[in-house]
């Protein structure tokens, strides 16, 4: 199966990574060094769903994501067990089943509801980033049309949930059949396992072997240059050490020491038309002190933006401890509490979208903290058969915009292209 060797020697992860925390180190260095582990919420409880009252295409969307049967079928034999239906995974099994049709594939799901019938629906509500070529020969013809109709300049312009279930139902097209990771493959034979968990999967404690591997050759100081989103950057300093360090499992990356996480804050249904308005405002602001507003890629009646910042510590510990719910921005400022914590930095930014936003949002979501990893792909054992990761069991992420997931699917496309090609 070359598309398992094409994905293990790709190399293009670490120089990935290095070249995404070099950027994010350049623009937002205060706030990538904090003292404390990661605090992380949990994704699943934390997302509410949205009242979008959508038109059109979105509806369509959300009708057919309300009739997508999500049951598991039970015990299977399988040559190929993808561990995880989040994005990657349906993508992996999409690709492996067209490029080999006799293939058995099946996909296994942990999040399960309360009898274990059935996978729980897909919740999440983020924007994603990805250039439509990446998954439209993976969608059925029907979601795509949809989702061609939200997207723009060759961007998707869906949520992550909205994909989901779009891909979903791609591998229901294929007759991919979905099993529950408790017990349906508890005697099953499978010949490779594919792990898609997002990186939740364990392999081994994470216990600190104490490896270092210095990532040589920082950019030299080419003075001051600006990024794609017109953000000032600057070098690192000549004295500045990143390194990978080796916790057993993962490769972390370190700055003279010190581990790396990114706690951010995210704003979400935004109007965009806000855009050059919120600049004008807070140009100092959204330049230097780790902003990023991101304008959505969709028809302008279904367009929003959204508002990503990075947290300091002392921020994320203040609204952590009294914001864990989807709230609208209105909510937020009559609350003393959150005002408080979101602090002068935040605090005004928020009063200012809430007053200039017309219609309903922009919604405040609950703090998250971004930490990353590499896990190499060395060849490994799963259940006695062998196992290759995919997705964000690999590599989290990208710092520029806190999206992993259109590398994720652009390097799937170019394993099983590479396979394509030398099989011509
Ligand atoms: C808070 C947050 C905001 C983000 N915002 C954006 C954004 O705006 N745009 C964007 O493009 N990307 C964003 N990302 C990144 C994006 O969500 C990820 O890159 C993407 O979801 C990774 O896909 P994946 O399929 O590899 O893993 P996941 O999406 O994590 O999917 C893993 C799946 O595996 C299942 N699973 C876990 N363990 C097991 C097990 N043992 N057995 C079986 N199944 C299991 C899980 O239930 C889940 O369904 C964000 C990430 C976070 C955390």
């Amino acid at each position: 199966m070359s598309w398992i060797s094409n994905l293990r020697t790709r190399q293009t992860v670490i120089a990935n990574a290095r070249k995404g925390w070099i950027c994010a180190l350049q623009r937002n260095r205060d706030f990538l060094l904090t003292p404390s582990a990661a605090k992380t919420l949990s994704k699943d409880s934390s997302y509410t769903r949205f009242n979008l009252d959508p038109p059109l295409e979105l509806g369509v969307l959300e009708k057919r994501n309300l009739s997508t049967d999500l049951s598991f079928h039970g015990a299977q034999n399988c040559d190929v067990a993808v561990l995880g239906a989040g994005p990657i995974g349906l993508a992996t099994a999409i690709w492996l089943k067209r490029r080999a049709p006799k293939l058995r594939v099946v996909l296994v799901e942990r999040r399960s509801t309360e009898d274990g019938s059935a996978a729980r629906p897909y919740t999440r509500e983020w924007l994603t980033f990805v250039k439509a070529p990446v998954v439209w020969s993976l969608l059925t013809a029907e979601d795509r049309k949809s989702i061609e109709a939200i997207g723009a300049k060759g961007f998707i312009g869906v949520t992550i949930k909205n994909l989901e279930f779009a891909l979903f139902r791609a591998t229901q097209a294929l007759g991919i059949p979905l099993c529950n990771h408790e017990g349906d493959l508890d005697g099953a034979e499978v010949r490779q396992w594919i792990d898609a968990t997002g990186g939740r999967l364990p392999w081994q404690g994470m216990a600190e072997l104490g490896a270092e591997m210095p990532l040589q050759g920082a950019p030299a100081d080419s003075g001051e240059t600006f990024d794609n989103f017109g953000c000032r950057i600057r070098p690192l300093l000549p004295d500045d050490k990143l390194a990978l360090k080796f916790y057993g499992d993962a490769w972390r990356p370190t700055l003279n020491q010190t581990e790396l996480q990114v706690p951010y804050l995210k704003i979400t249904k935004i109007d965009p038309k806000l855009k050059p308005a919120f600049f004008e405002r807070f140009f100092e602001r959204a330049f230097t002190k780790g902003l990023y507003f991101w304008n959505g890629f969709m028809q302008p009646e279904m367009n929003e933006a959204l508002l990503i910042c990075c947290l300091t510590q002392a921020e994320l510990d203040a609204l952590d401890d009294c914001h864990r719910r989807v709230c609208s921005l209105s909510e937020a400022c009559a609350s003393e509490e959150i005002m408080s914590a979101l602090g002068p930095r935040l605090g005004p930014i928020i009063a200012w979208l809430a007053e200039h936003q017309q219609g309903p949002g922009p919604f405040l979501e609950p703090t998250f903290t971004w930490a990353p990893y590499v896990r190499p792909r060395l060849p490994r054992q799963h259940k006695n058969a062998s196992i290759v990761t995919v997705g964000d069991s690999v590599y989290t992420g990208n710092p520029q915009a806190g999206n992993g997931l259109a590398p994720h699917l652009f390097e799937l496309k170019q394993a099983f292209t590479i396979r394509a090609k030398s099989q011509q």
